[in-house]
């Protein structure tokens, strides 16, 4: 079980948040406009000059939606997508639908999924009963089960987000506030006094340091190289890949939902400026990396842990080719005539989830250290909490987790080896892929 947040840091007179992706900036956020912070300092610490080009929160869309098997955060995002229908970014959101499918055991998630949006009183909702159904409610030229799914429905109440844009207008926000000083680098390691299990801030790759009363764990799936995350948060490569679009092709497709068949996890989101979207929610790619465990005094000591590897490590990386052939086989499928042979995808990159072994995220205070508070594990559906994470975690934060994520979002009892996840249910398509060895079996063939 967590520490409860000693009383001397309930209100810390500073808080530093290590990352600016959806979970640290929106806490930067809900702390700049809550009177009871008024006389706390905050501080942004982020590797990468914002916004991160390779943070999870930047992209160019992200489904926002409250179809969900879990009825706790259909809720949640119900009541977060009234703020993006309403007054949150409000330029970067579209309703266009988005089509939830399978056709195999994932057909579980669906009809739960269907099941909750319909108990919070969507009307908007349309069952689809086979592959051609899918086809005539998506607007799609295939109509075979593989690529559309053999059942699902369409919640047209569902949209998808400009990610990035929606990332700058928040941080607009937060910079008229004026409370909070932004810093542009990265963190090495936690000040940790080990004869008081105390945390005080972080040391940098200079050594130079940057001390808080409060210190803010939102380092999406870098996290655990920060504090040990071992059976409990892992890094998870995603799949995308991107085709530039005509401006009618854009104009037609953007009317049409998103489609997610979660059988492979394949998805296709509407054309945004120019490019179309294909990529996988899936069980990922695993990068296993041997570094000095985090928490030790002992520079010797080591641990092996998924971490992320992307585009700013290595700028020729690209989709795996199993990757790349099957977002080109889900287009295939679905719009085979924008998939031709000759229209490659021009671009593609790795995206990293930060996943939990059931899907919940992780927002608590650290149960050894006193001073360190941790809020990640995204888990892949994160960004759709933008406007109302950060108020959550603050809550959290005040001992005052939300009744439905008690026992859920908190540190976990025990740590599980991570062969023994159950997820949420939402992953298909293949598991256990090591990057590096997708990456070797790739190699002349892209
Ligand atoms: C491909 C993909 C598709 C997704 N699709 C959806 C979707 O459709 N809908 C949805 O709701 N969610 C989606 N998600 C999930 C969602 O985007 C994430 O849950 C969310 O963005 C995570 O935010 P974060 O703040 O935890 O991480 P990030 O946005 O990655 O932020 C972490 C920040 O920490 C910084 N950092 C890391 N290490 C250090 C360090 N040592 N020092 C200083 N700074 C550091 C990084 O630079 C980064 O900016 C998707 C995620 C991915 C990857």
């Amino acid at each position: 079980m967590a520490l409860a947040p000693p009383a001397s840091v309930e209100i810390p007179s500073s808080v530093l948040i290590i990352g600016s992706g959806a979970f640290g900036l929106s806490t930067a956020w809900s702390l700049s406009r809550n009177p009871q912070f008024k006389d706390t300092s905050i501080t942004v610490v982020d590797r990468q000059p914002f916004p991160s080009p390779d943070g999870s929160s930047i992209d160019a869309s992200r489904i926002i939606r409250p179809d969900y098997a879990a009825a706790r955060y259909t809720r949640l995002a119900a009541i977060a997508q009234n703020r993006w229908r309403t007054d949150f970014a409000r330029e970067h959101y579209q309703e266009v639908g988005l089509a939830v499918t399978a056709w195999g055991p994932e057909q579980k998630y669906v009809s739960e999924s269907l099941a909750n949006v319909r108990a919070i009183g969507t009307d908007k909702v349309e069952v689809l009963n086979s592959a051609e159904d899918i086809a005539r409610a998506c607007g799609l030229e295939g109509k075979d089960p593989w690529g559309n799914g053999c059942t699902g429905y369409v919640n047209w109440s569902s949209g998808w987000a400009d990610a990035e844009g929606a990332m700058m207008w928040l941080r607009e926000e937060v910079e008229k506030l004026d409370r909070v000083k932004f810093m542009t680098k990265a963190a090495k390691k936690l000040l940790i006094d080990h004869k008081t299990n105390t945390v005080s801030g972080i040391r940098f790759h200079d050594s130079s340091e940057l001390r808080a009363d409060l210190t803010i764990l939102a380092a999406g799936a870098w996290t655990a190289s920060l504090i040990d995350l071992r059976g409990i948060c892992k890094a998870t490569g995603q799949a995308l890949c991107y085709m530039p679009i005509s401006k009618e092709e854009e104009a037609a497709l953007g009317k049409q939902p998103t489609i997610l068949n979660l059988s492979h996890g394949l998805f296709m989101i509407p054309p945004h400026k120019g490019l179309l979207k294909v990529a996988r929610h899936g069980h990922g790619y695993l990068n296993p990396t041997t570094i000095p465990h985090p928490e030790s005094e002992d520079p010797h000591e080591t641990i092996t842990i998924s971490l992320p590897y992307t585009h700013m490590d290595d700028p020729s990386q690209a989709v795996p080719e199993e990757g790349q052939r099957q977002c080109r086989d889900f287009l295939a499928s679905i719009h085979p005539s924008i998939a031709q042979p000759s229209r490659p995808f021009t671009k593609s990159k790795i995206c990293w989830y930060t996943d939990t072994r059931d899907g919940d995220f992780l927002i608590d205070y650290h149960p050894k250290y006193k001073g360190l508070f941790v809020a990640t594990g995204g888990s892949g559906h994160g960004f759709k909490f933008l406007p109302v994470i950060g108020d959550s975690i603050v809550e959290c934060m005040q001992g005052r987790t939300p009744e439905a994520f008690k026992g859920r979002w908190e540190w976990p009892v025990e740590r599980i080896p991570e062969e023994k996840w159950a997820g949420d249910g939402s992953r298909g398509g293949p598991m256990c892929m090591i990057l590096k060895d997708e990456m070797a079996k790739s190699r002349g063939k892209l």
